[in-house]
C-alpha cells in the first residue's frame, strides 16, 4: 500500500513551538526520509471559519503566516504538498455525504471539541459547523488516503472518528476509504506542551504561545516571564518540575550536548531536574539555559522565515501549485466515493 501523509494546521494566528514539537519538526524529518509516497500538508481555512466567522480577515492573512512558517520550517514544495483546504471543493462534498455515517451524539463524546466548546463560552449556541468540524477533517484525511497523520494528542479523538467513519463506509459501499494512523511524537512532553502560563495546552486561542517568528528579545522576555512552580519562592527552596511548564519545554528541546554548551555545571537534565527538586536552583538560571536551548533552535527557523518573506507572490504560487495538484486527488476519491455510494446517475 501507498504510504501518505495527510496533515495540516488552522489559520488562527502565526505557529507556534507546541505546533513545532507536537507535528512540525517530525513532518519534516517524515518528508526528508523519503519512506512517503505523498505529503500533503494542508492551511484548514475553512476549518477556521468554524469559529471566525465574524473574522475572514483574520483567517485570509494567516494562511500566509502559516505558509511562511511552514517553508521556514523545512517543508519543501518540491516534496510536500502545501495547499489550502478551501480551494478543493470536493472536500466539502465528501463532507456532506459523511454526516450521515456519524451521529450527533458520538460528536458530543468528543472530548476536544467538549473542551474546545467550553473554551469558546459558546453555550448553547454552538455554531454546527464547528460541532462537525471533526467530519469535515475526517474528508480531509480519506480524501488523500493518507495512511499517516502527524499530530499533537488533542487530535487523538479526529482520528478516531475518521476511522470510524472509513469503517462504516467501506462496510455500506465496497472498500473505497483507507483508515489512517495518527502519528504522535514518541516524547510526551512534545504530544501537548503546555502554555507559557502553564496551561495545560499552547493555544493561539490562549495567548499563551511563543511563536516560531518571534524575534530574539521576545522569546527571551516570555521565557524570562514564564509561569514556574509558584511555592519555589526562594533558591534555597525545593522545586517542583512536574507541572512547571519550564521543565517540560526542556524535556521536549533539551539534549546532553546543550549542557556542555550552556550549562556545564551539569551533566545532563535528570541533574538539573534533582537539584531544583532538592532545592539551591534558582528559576533565573534554569530560565537562561532554556532561552539559550531555544534560540539555537529557532534562530536558523527565523532567517529563513524572513528570506522567504521577502517574495511573498511566490509563496502565493507555491500553494496555488499545491492546490492543483490537492484537488486533482480529492476529486479522483470523490468520484470513487460517488461510484460507491450509486450517485453516479449521467
Ligand atoms: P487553535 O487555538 O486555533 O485551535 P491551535 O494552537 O490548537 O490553534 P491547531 O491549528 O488547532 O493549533 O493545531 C495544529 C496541529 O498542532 C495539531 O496537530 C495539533 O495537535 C498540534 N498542536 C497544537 N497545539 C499543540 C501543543 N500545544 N502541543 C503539541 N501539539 C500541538
Ligand atoms: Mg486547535
Amino acid at each position: 500500500m501507498r504510504k501518505i501523509i495527510l496533515t495540516g494546521d488552522r489559520p488562527t494566528g502565526r505557529l507556534h513551538i507546541g505546533h513545532y514539537v507536537g507535528s512540525l519538526r517530525q513532518r519534516v524529518e517524515l518528508q526528508n526520509s523519503g519512506l512517503y509516497d505523498m505529503i500533503f500538508i494542508m492551511i484548514a481555512d475553512a476549518q477556521a471559519l468554524t469559529d471566525n466567522i465574524d473574522n475572514p480577515e483574520k483567517v485570509r492573512q494567516n494562511i500566509i503566516e502559516v505558509a511562511l512558517d511552514y517553508l521556514a520550517c523545512g517543508l519543501d514544495s518540491t516534496k510536500s504538498t502545501l495547499f489550502v483546504q478551501s480551494q478543493i471543493s470536493e472536500l466539502f462534498e465528501l463532507s456532506f455525504y459523511y454526516m450521515n455515517l456519524v451521529t450527533v451524539s458520538r460528536l458530543q463524546r468528543n472530548p476536544t471539541i467538549k473542551m474546545e466548546i467550553k473554551m469558546r463560552n459558546f453555550g448553547k449556541n454552538i455554531p454546527v459547523g464547528f460541532f462537525t468540524y471533526p467530519i469535515s477533517q475526517a474528508a480531509d484525511i480519506t480524501a488523500f488516503k493518507a495512511t499517516t497523520v502527524p499530530v499533537g494528542e488533542d487530535q487523538l479523538p479526529m482520528i478516531e472518528l475518521t476511522k470510524e467513519i472509513v469503517r462504516k463506509f467501506n462496510s455500506l459501499y465496497g472498500k473505497v476509504l483507507v483508515e489512517p494512523e495518527a502519528l504522535l511524537p514518541d516524547n510526551k512532553a512534545c504530544q501537548r506542551l503546555p502554555g507559557i502560563d502553564g496551561k495545560s495546552k499552547m493555544s493561539k486561542s490562549l495567548n499563551n504561545c511563543i511563536y516560531l517568528s518571534d524575534t530574539a528579545d521576545e522569546v527571551k522576555k516570555k521565557v524570562m516571564n514564564m509561569y514556574t512552580d509558584p511555592n519555589h519562592l526562594r533558591v534555597e527552596d525545593p522545586g517542583n518540575v512536574e507541572g512547571n511548564p519550564v521543565f517540560t519545554y526542556l524535556d521536549a528541546f533539551c539534549k546532553n550536548e546543550h549542557f556542555s554548551r550552556y550549562f556545564p555545571e551539569y551533566n545532563n537534565l535528570d541533574e538539573l531536574k534533582e537539584h531544583y527538586t532538592k532545592g539551591g536552583l534558582g528559576d533565573v538560571k534554569v530560565k537562561k539555559f532554556l532561552n539559550a536551548i531555544l534560540q539555537e533552535e529557532l534562530e536558523p527557523i527565523r532567517k529563513r522565515r524572513a528570506e522567504f518573506a521577502k517574495d511573498i507572490p511566490e509563496v502565493y504560487n507555491i500553494l496555488k501549485k499545491g492546490n492543483y495538484m490537492a484537488r486533482e486527488v480529492a476529486a479522483n476519491t470523490l468520484a470513487e466515493v460517488k461510484s460507491a455510494m450509486k450517485i453516479n446517475y449521467f
